[in-house]
């Protein structure tokens, strides 16, 4: 982990303390807003806690909706911070689901690998880990179509008041060795808790950054 500069949390905090607005879904590609502003995705398998921290970082209760049940999960939600507009956060849907029919599956790999490649305001991907599980398989594999679309990516750890601190410090480890052997893997890990609110400060930070 490495700290974000003082001033650049501070603005970070600033920004998501004012305007946070969804503005649209997108279940196919010609839904997409215009590519008007840099964006920021989050993605994760279903239940790593990606509502949680959606709904965390922004400082709102329920901006973001937990993805229960698969079939409601294939949209893209697009939501925009500042005003005026800075940046939108994109809400990717999970992955992963251990009783997504083949279909669905495919369906999903589509419109997230479509997304991935044609959207050159896409600035950074948020991959979210559980602190418990770490890296599965199906992580491994948007890892990977993360690295053949080039775009830039980075780990977070999610839940982080579930484990012990040392548990929390092998799971970082382990996953900064991991993230080494990624061509677009932001080489630093983030660790967070959208219930005890470790390390929100340092994603939103982390957040603007990757906006450049
Ligand atoms: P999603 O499917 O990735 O959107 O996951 P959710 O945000 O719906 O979270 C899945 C479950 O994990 C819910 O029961 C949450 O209450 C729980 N959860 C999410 N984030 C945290 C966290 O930081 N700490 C703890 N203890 N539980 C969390």
């Amino acid at each position: 982990m490495t700290d974000e500069p003082d001033d650049l949390i501070e603005e970070a905090r600033v920004m998501f303390a004012g305007r946070v607005e969804f503005l649209k879904s997108a279940p196919a590609l010609e839904f997409l807003p215009d590519a008007d502003f840099p964006e920021i995705a989050f993605a994760g398998r279903s239940n790593v806690g990606k509502s949680s921290l959606l709904n965390a970082v922004t400082g709102r209760k329920s901006i973001a909706r937990s993805s229960v049940t698969p079939g409601r999960t294939q949209e893209l939600n697009f939501f925009e911070v500042g005003d005026p507009t800075v940046l939108r956060l994109v809400d990717m849907p999970g992955y992963g689901f251990a009783k997504a029919p083949k279909d669905m599956v495919r369906q999903w790999r589509f419109l997230v690998n479509d997304y991935l490649r044609g959207r050159a305001v896409l600035k950074r991907v948020l991959v979210l880990v559980d602190s418990r599980h770490g890296l599965k398989d199906v992580d491994r594999d948007i890892m990977k179509m993360l690295d053949e679309a080039a775009v830039s990516y980075r780990l977070v750890l999610t839940k982080a008041d579930k484990v012990k601190a040392s548990e929390l410090e092998a799971a970082i480890a382990k996953l900064e060795a991991e993230a080494r052997t990624h061509v677009a893997a932001h080489p630093d890990i983030l660790a967070t808790s959208s219930e005890g609110g470790l390390g929100l400060p340092e994603l939103r930070a982390a957040v603007l950054e990757a906006i450049g």
